[in-house]
């Protein structure tokens, strides 16, 4: 359960489960898409028909074919919109990415049951994100779960942060994205660990973490040093 020290880590297991596991191909269901849209420079927003509940901040494992292992996406959309949604960077050498942003409706997916633990309480919390690391706060907001919550979106351009008239509108200046290469009017010049940095605490019962490693445990430093508490830190690493 626990990765380094101190920084909660939510398991994934893949590969090396037993027959049968969850991301198994036997176990993976055949789904058409029903969208496969660029939303950004190499970044996708990829729909289908929603098979199954879920719990804001829970993710699926997806492939195209028995043969490549099930890569991990959090679910962007709300418990009851009828699509799925899931936000993904084209890894240029990646096994996988590039072939799911040649993806066109009516093609087939593999997708697992949703899993993980990545979840908010009901009390006030801070979330931090990068890229498409705020997937499973727009699952959140979506959601309704939205009271009381402070959202730091980072990203290197404008044009990734995803969503960001809906939350300006959702969450006011509870909402703060943060752009390190363009300036823009309301958007925060430089990375989310800055502004937390240069700011007294939010008050916060949480402070969930959600993207790459170095942006995570950058803020999980951060909130450590200056006297929040490991449990209150929650992490979902995407690499
Ligand atoms: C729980 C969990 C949830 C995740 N949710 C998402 C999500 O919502 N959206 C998303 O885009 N990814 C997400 N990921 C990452 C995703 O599972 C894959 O690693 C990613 O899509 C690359 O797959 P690939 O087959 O194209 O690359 P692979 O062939 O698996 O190559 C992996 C290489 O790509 C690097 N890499 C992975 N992601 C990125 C990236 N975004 N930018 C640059 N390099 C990268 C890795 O460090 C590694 O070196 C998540 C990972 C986990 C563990």
């Amino acid at each position: 359960m626990n990765g380094r020290k101190g920084l909660r880590i939510i398991p994934v297991r893949g590969a090396n489960e037993k027959p049968g596991h969850r991301f198994d191909p036997d176990q993976l269901q055949s789904l058409p898409v029903a969208a496969n849209v660029e939303i950004a420079p190499d970044t996708w927003r990829l729909s289908f028909p929603r098979p199954w509940d879920f719990v804001p901040g829970q993710s699926i494992g997806l492939t195209l074919d028995p043969s490549l292992p099930a890569r991990f996406y959090s679910i962007a959309s709300g418990v009851a919109d009828p699509m799925v949604d899931v936000l993904y960077d084209r890894v240029p050498d990646g096994l996988l990415t590039p072939r799911l942003a040649d993806l066109r409706p009516g093609d087939l997916l593999l997708c697992s049951l949703p899993f993980g633990a990545f979840r908010d309480s009901t009390g006030p919390s801070t979330w931090i994100a990068t890229g498409t690391g705020v997937a499973p706060f727009v699952s959140m907001a979506r959601s309704g779960k939205v009271d009381g919550k402070l959202l730091l979106h980072g990203s290197r351009s404008i044009a990734g942060l995803f969503d960001r008239d809906y939350f300006a509108a959702l969450m006011g200046n509870r909402y703060i994205p943060c752009c390190t290469r363009e300036n823009a009017a309301g958007v925060f010049a430089g990375r989310p660990t800055e502004w937390l940095r240069e700011r007294p605490l939010p008050e916060s019962d949480r402070y969930l973490l959600c993207g790459n490693s170095g942006m995570v445990v950058d803020a999980r430093d951060i909130l450590i040093n200056r006297g929040v508490s490991f449990t209150q830190v929650v992490s979902e690493i995407y690499f």
